[in-house]
């Protein structure tokens, strides 16, 4: 592989890997430029397994969205819906969204995991009282809510700085931050696809806020749209750059573009292998973030095996009832159960760990895999 890598000009990378220096945005771009795919994941494979071996993680959990009503307008989003009442919007209440859990009982979740449109109407104690309501259902579980989009909404919503937001939730229950909401940093990128919500900064500076506070959260990074290699690494050094400070990001997630039912229909979907690049030059460049993972719902499930050798170590869990990307047009089951997630590790090579939010081991990897479907 050396010798193949010497012929494709990456020699001078593959030094700086065995030194164990980082990459700059040119190398990054050079990265995506490879034509050979196979030796792009070779590079990244190593990284992943110096780090994580052949172990690969999931999670037993939920995701639920309250509200699809959103104020805001992201060509790329087939969720929101503008107002209360439009055709296909809905807003659940909260004994509704206690629902999704009790009506879960039998099940051993470990997470719950809430995004939701920007609904203008909604006090703020819809929130906190959700958050409380959860603890209350089940105490242990960990509630990983509101991307930085929602939190610089609340903000201005109900006239509080960012802080008090996290602080006030945290105190109802929050655990942690989901990474949503991040798209591609670069404003050129930003201005065209959401303009109308919270900027690069602020969403950089509300996780800041959040790692400060105690709390880890993941970021994200909405690819195969109109975005630039150079803009992708450029995405990477940022999210890299904040890592830096504070060491708060679990987990770096690519998430695919899908085209169906939204403003940006016409571009094609991202293909199998962009998306294994994306993932492999994620490994390579964020030398800082312990976890990159393969959003199954988004990837395809087939792919997302296949990126267990290029980089990813993290599969997500098992989901339920996903409706963001399923209305754009994922054509992935809307969960899985967690056998079903470890035989696909386990056929891909790889050894299948359930963990819980923090990356504490919940099953390891010598747990039988013919364990009865939990998911219903
Ligand atoms: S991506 Fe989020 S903020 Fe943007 S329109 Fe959709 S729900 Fe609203």
């Amino acid at each position: 592989m050396r010798s193949r890598l010497n012929d494709l000009g990456l020699s001078d990378i593959t030094d700086k890997l065995d030194a164990g220096e980082r990459l700059s945005l040119e190398d990054g771009v050079r990265l995506f430029d490879c034509p050979d795919l196979l030796a792009l994941g070779w590079l990244a494979n190593r990284e992943r397994e110096k780090r994580h071996g052949a172990r690969t993680y999931y999670n037993f959990n939920i995701r639920l969205e309250a509200t699809n009503v959103c104020v805001a307008s992201c060509l790329f989003c087939s969720f929101a819906r503008l107002k209360p009442g439009d055709p296909g919007s809905y807003t659940m209440s909260l004994e509704e969204t206690w629902d999704k859990l009790r009506e879960r009982a039998h099940q051993p979740l470990t997470e719950i995991h809430i995004v939701n449109g920007l609904h203008p109407d909604l006090p703020f104690d819809y929130y906190t009282e959700m958050l409380r309501g959860f603890k209350r259902i089940r105490p242990g579980i960990h509630l990983k809510c509101f991307t930085a989009v929602e939190i610089a909404f609340f903000a201005e919503l109900y006239e509080m700085t960012d802080e008090q937001v996290l602080r006030e939730l945290q105190a109802a229950g929050l655990d942690s931050l989901p990474g949503g909401g991040a798209e591609i940093f670069a404003e050129r990128v930003r201005r065209k696809i959401c303009h109308d919500k919270c900027g690069t900064e602020r969403y950089l500076e509300i996780h800041k806020t959040a790692h400060r506070l105690g709390m880890r959260s993941n970021v994200t990074m909405l690819y195969g749209h109109i975005e630039t290699c150079e803009e992708r690494v450029d995405h990477m050094l940022r999210a890299r750059a904040l890592q830096d400070q504070t060491g708060g990001f679990q987990a770096f997630i690519p998430l695919a573009f899908h085209p169906d039912n939204n403003q940006m229909r016409k571009l094609p979907a991202p293909s199998a292998t962009d998306t294994l690049r994306v993932h492999a030059v994620s490994r390579l460049m964020l030398d800082n973030i312990p976890h990159v993972k393969a959003f199954w719902i988004a990837t395809g499930v087939e792919v997302a095996q296949l990126a267990l050798w290029f980089g990813v170590d993290d599969l997500d869990g098992t989901v339920q009832e996903e409706k963001i990307y399923h209305m754009a047009g994922a054509r992935t089951p809307e969960a899985m159960s967690t056998s079903a997630i470890r035989r696909l590790i386990r056929i891909a090579g790889r050894e299948p760990v359930e963990r819980d939010t923090l990356y504490n081991v919940v099953t390891g990897p010598e747990a039988p895999d013919e364990a009865p479907a939990l998911v219903q």
